[in-house]
């Protein structure tokens, strides 16, 4: 989690005068994707005195420290008045340095404003008299900004262009600085520094891309097919799924669901079938970035090429219109799991939802059903399924079952969520619970946070172990009532942040995020 090393750097320094400051700098990359590691936390620890500062990366992943080597004579350095300098470079890109002095001890404000003049950022500091520097990391869109900087009764403004527009994090850490340029260079010194890098980095590879992610549930096709201009290809600022927040987010393989609204279409399978091919069709034109998965090692072949992989399933027993038949041209089509039923009951399996869940569950050709999925080596899912028709189905299948977007129903008492010996039942399968980012379904009221997805986990982490919790998070299946901190499926990572910090292992993490559904995956539908 923890990357510490020891730099041994050499530089050119000026000592003709009082101060001095040096440089380092670095940039974080992730060595999987190549991407960069933005607010990555440097710590500096200058050995020769043991004091240690901190920076962090910027959108690109660079970082800088200045190093104060000495101040021998402060006082001469001090400014009558509040002096700030022009900020190097300007034009900057991705970031740049604000430096300014003050004489006295005194609350410091900087405020950064767009051309509109409408407050992007700032900061209020008390500061002992001295020379700062402070970094500005791009943030919204190109353009010119104005900082300024308030002392006392005085105040400067500057001006600063943005090259490009970013979403660094604006001002940065007040630091000490030293005001003026020192140019002459007279010799080579060498210092020790100590450089302790985190983001939860395993040799700057992330944890959260170091390790497989499957997320159990996404209605996305639903979407495109209300909205047929809407693909896969286009990064969107609405909506919750396409091809560039899915890279963004690192999925690994995602579960496309195939949900008919059994509302609007009659003829659900025929329907279903048009799904598929829309399906189809988007994994065609992306064929790059994106294609089908029928088992865990396809799917695992298909991510070393760096590409996602997608596996369909069914979200609801009605789509088989009670025919064998249809159930086999949709595992033809690729179905890996399905929902036993969705919030509607079938002729042949009751429903959570239902008023007969405790009592009536599946009839015979319920039974028949479970046997072909156990055959054809297709996963049973649970979640909106009935609780007398989950007791049915684990008598009949041989299978471990899965519950792909469900919560805890001790922490929210919704029919969607699970009893704890529900949860038993589905751990002594050897199964997995996808526990689902809808907020109704995690606490009541809303809105719910990242924090109250873990609060799911903790719950089934206590009551079975780590062995049986999986992701579901039922993106564009929950409308625009979203998980703060998780609004899309470009936002997985930072729930893999915070299960760290948490206090969850790299391992448990790496079982949460895919290891434990990949175990599933390989016992039903095989290799
Ligand atoms: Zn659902």
């Amino acid at each position: 989690m923890k990357i510490v090393f020891t730099v041994i750097f050499c530089a050119l320094l000026s000592a003709s005068i009082d101060a001095q400051t040096i440089s380092i700098s670095g940039n974080i990359k992730d060595i999987k994707s190549s991407s960069p590691i933005e607010n990555a936390k440097v710590q500096i620890k200058n050995l020769s005195n043991g004091s240690v500062d901190t920076v962090f990366s910027d959108i690109i992943g660079n970082w800088q420290y200045d190093i104060l080597t000495s101040v021998e004579n402060e006082s001469q350095f001090l400014p009558k008045n509040l002096e700030v300098y022009q900020n190097f470079p300007n034009p900057f890109n991705p970031s740049t340095k604000i430096n300014f002095s003050i004489p006295t001890n005194e609350n410091v404000t900087i405020l950064v404003h767009n051309i509109l003049g409408e407050l992007i950022d700032q900061k209020s500091i008390f500061l002992s008299a001295g020379n700062y520097v402070i970094d500005w990391f791009s943030k919204g869109s190109a353009g010119v900004y104005f900082y300024t900087i308030s002392y006392a009764n005085q105040s400067i403004t500057n001006k600063m262009i943005q090259l490009d527009g970013g979403n660094g994090i604006g001002l940065g850490e007040i630091r000490t600085g030293i005001a003026g340029n020192f140019t002459k260079n007279i010799g080579l010194l060498t210092f020790n520094v100590e450089l302790v890098t985190t983001k939860f980095a395993v040799y700057l590879q992330t944890i959260h891309s170091k390790y497989t992610l499957i997320d159990l549930h996404n209605d996305v096709l639903e979407v495109m097919v209300a909205d047929p201009t809407y693909h896969l290809a286009d990064l969107h600022n609405f909506n919750h799924t396409d091809i560039p927040r899915l890279q963004q987010g690192e999925v690994d393989v995602q579960f496309f669901s195939v949900w008919v609204s059994e509302a609007q279409y009659q003829n659900r399978f025929e329907q279903a079938l048009v799904m598929r091919d829309l399906f189809y069709s988007e994994l065609a034109s992306n064929s790059g970035a994106i294609a089908q998965a029928r088992t865990m090692q396809e799917a695992l072949n298909i991510n070393s090429q760096g590409k996602i992989a997608a596996v369909i399933g069914v979200e609801g027993g009605y789509h088989i219109e009670n025919s064998i038949d249809k159930l086999v041209t949709l595992y033809n089509a690729g179905m890996r799991y399905m929902t036993i039923t969705w919030n509607n009951s079938t002729d042949w399996a009751v429903a959570a939802s239902d008023s007969r869940t405790l009592t009536d569950g599946l009839t015979e050709f319920g039974r028949q059903v479970i046997r072909k999925l156990d055959s054809l080596g297709v996963i049973i899912d649970v979640s909106h399924v009935g609780i007398k028709s989950i007791q049915d189905i684990l008598e009949v299948t041989n299978n471990p079952i899965i519950a792909s977007h469900s919560g805890v129903r001790a922490l929210r008492n919704s029919t969607r969520n699970l009893y704890d010996w529900q949860m038993q039942d589905i751990a002594k399968s050897g199964g997995v619970i996808g526990v689902v980012f809808y907020p109704p379904f995690l606490v009541s009221p809303t809105p719910a946070y990242i924090s109250d997805v873990i609060k799911h986990i903790d719950y089934i982490v206590n009551l079975v172990g780590t062995d049986y919790v999986a992701i579901g998070s039922d993106f564009d299946g929950i409308g625009t009532n979203v998980v703060q901190g998780l609004e899309d499926v470009s936002k997985f990572p930072d729930l893999t942040l915070v299960l760290l910090q948490h206090g969850y292992t790299e391992l448990e993490v790496a079982k949460f995020l895919g290891g434990n559904f990949k175990r599933v995956f390989e016992q039903v539908c095989g290799n």
